[in-house]
């Protein structure tokens, strides 16, 4: 593993909303994580899903964190001005032949993947479309049926053998390769995945720390395995508890009232905001 010997960090919004008491949480999290230790925090937009993001939350955002006492490097690096790296890790998986087409739409992905499945363990797509005959696959293709590319992830794994990776909080872990399953990697509207941008843009941009919720803590077994075939450096990992709301249950964009907008509107200061995102 490389590591720079200060931290690299990075906060990673979504432009879907406006940014609420658990992002802020995220954010300070790895703010300080980089700051304390000397390291630099890097701010990065994902805003690949083009159908849910928009200009207006992205502005938002970033005045969001000013007001909130954070300061970031610039340039942000914005995901949909880098398509092109994304297509490029891409076409180095189809070259390994990992990628297969499938032509599920999302409803019948989720109706195959709710099938009786271990309790413990995420709804998974059962791989319908992986071994569809050659002949088939073409006729669809040919039909101009919209498809999705998913990684093949019991081949994936084969070609990587076994790997690791460093949680802070949970120390080594041995990576799951088929965790989540034959994840898609790109859709005909959306040509990555969060899976992929993301692995790609820590590597680009010299993460060497990556925070992010325990939510996620699942992804990074596929994000190790897409390191390993594009052969990428792996950063260290530090998953941290969600904030949860008067309710017990983890914040979300739809609960309102804990925006930071609601929050700054209502006469709440920056001080009192860090507070309340556990800072
Ligand atoms: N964009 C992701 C989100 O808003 C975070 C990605 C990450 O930290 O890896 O949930």
């Amino acid at each position: 593993m490389i590591q720079s010997p200060v931290p690299v960090t990075r906060f990673a919004p979504s432009p879907t909303g406006y940014l609420h008491l658990g992002h802020a949480h995220s954010a300070l999290f790895a703010w300080r994580s980089a700051r304390s230790a000397g390291g630099r925090f890097l701010l990065r937009i994902e805003d690949i899903d083009a159908s849910r993001c928009r200009p207006e939350f992205e502005a938002a955002i970033l005045e969001d964190l000013a007001w909130l006492g954070l300061d970031w490097e610039t340039p942000v690096r914005r995901q949909s001005d880098h398509l092109q790296d994304y297509a490029a890790a891409l076409a180095r998986l189809e070259a390994q032949g990992l990628l297969y087409p499938c032509f599920c739409s999302r409803a019948e992905a989720l109706r195959a993947a709710s099938a009786p499945h271990d309790a413990d363990r995420p709804a998974l797509y059962p791989g319908t479309c992986r071994n569809l005959p050659v002949a088939e696959r073409a006729a669809l293709r040919a039909e101009g049926r919209a498809f999705a590319l998913r990684l093949d992830s019991e081949a994936a794994a084969a070609k990587t053998g076994p790997l690791f990776w460093t949680d802070r909080r949970r120390g080594r872990i041995a990576a799951d390769e088929l965790a989540l399953g034959d994840v898609v990697l790109a859709r005909k509207d959306t040509p990555t995945s969060y899976h992929l941008a993301v692995t790609v843009d820590d590597a680009l941009q010299g993460v060497t720390l990556v925070t992010r919720g325990e939510d996620l803590f699942e992804s990074t077994h596929v994000h190790r395995m897409l390191q390993a075939l594009l052969d990428l450096p792996t950063p260290e990992y530090d998953h941290h508890g969600l904030l949860l709301g008067a309710d017990g249950k983890r914040l979300a964009k739809r609960d309102r009232a804990v925006t930071l907008r609601a929050l700054r509107e209502a006469g709440t200061t920056p001080a009192e905001t860090r507070a309340l995102a556990g800072f």
